[in-house]
């Protein structure tokens, strides 16, 4: 899941995109609530970290905008103040959950794996494909019944062209899906990883197809007949 940090203290932001990367996420950190606002509107994001204390416009205010914009990811709200005030007015701007700092990380970890279930159990937390089923809870695959290892990176290549079966995608638009901002990821290590897919697929029948010059395809998948 691609998941927004707004924290402009470096130090934790970059300990919560740590613990998060390592949990197989997509993060992305901005500093201001400004650059939250508008990379919201640029960018879709499963979940939004939120501190209140920012500079320019506070969390409160981004929350208000976010909602404003019709943002519907679940928003984790941080703050320093321990006050109920902050807690209560937080939930009311439409927050899902709040954490008082300091926080332990393995509580935050927690907390966004909570929320991460809680908004996938509302959009069906298994995607099938012929033999593949992804399970998206327990983040596991299987194939034709057997556990399927697939890399965080390889997951993610994975989603995205299960989302648009016998559809186009471009590198471009793999890339925007599964990069983090500021990461160095570029079409060459998206073929590297489709082909890491490919060797692991096709042996089940589940084909990924090149387009020269535009980008890949996840082919419907056919049921062999008898003989073939
Ligand atoms: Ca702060």
């Amino acid at each position: 899941m691609r998941i927004l940090i707004v924290e402009d203290d470096a130090a934790l932001a970059s300990g919560i995109a740590r613990i998060l990367d390592g949990e197989g996420h997509a993060v992305d950190v901005m500093a201001t609530g400004e650059h939250a606002v508008l990379g919201a509107r640029q960018e879709s994001f499963g979940l939004v970290i939120l501190d209140v204390g920012l500079p320019g416009i506070d969390g409160f205010e981004v929350l208000r905008r976010l909602r404003a914009d019709g943002e519907s990811a679940p928003v984790l709200v941080l703050t320093a103040r321990d006050a109920l005030d902050d807690r209560v007015r937080g939930l009311d701007l439409g927050a899902d959950d709040y954490m008082a700092k300091p926080f332990a990380m393995p509580e935050l970890a927690a907390r966004v794996r909570a929320l991460v279930r809680r908004s996938q159990a509302q959009t069906g937390p298994k995607i099938v494909h012929g033999p593949l089923v992804l399970d998206t809870l327990a983040r596991r695959v299987q194939l034709s019944g057997a556990p399927l290892d697939l890399a965080a990176r390889e997951w993610a290549v994975l989603e995205v062209l299960l989302a648009r079966v016998e559809k186009i995608v471009s590198k471009e638009a793999i890339i925007q899906a599964v990069a983090s901002w500021g990461e160095e990821l570029t079409p060459n290590a998206i073929e590297v990883y489709v082909s890491r897919l490919r060797a692991k697929l096709d042996p089940a029948g589940v084909k990924i197809r090149t387009v020269r010059g535009f980008g890949y395809m996840l082919e419907e998948f056919k049921e062999k007949k008898a003989g073939q």
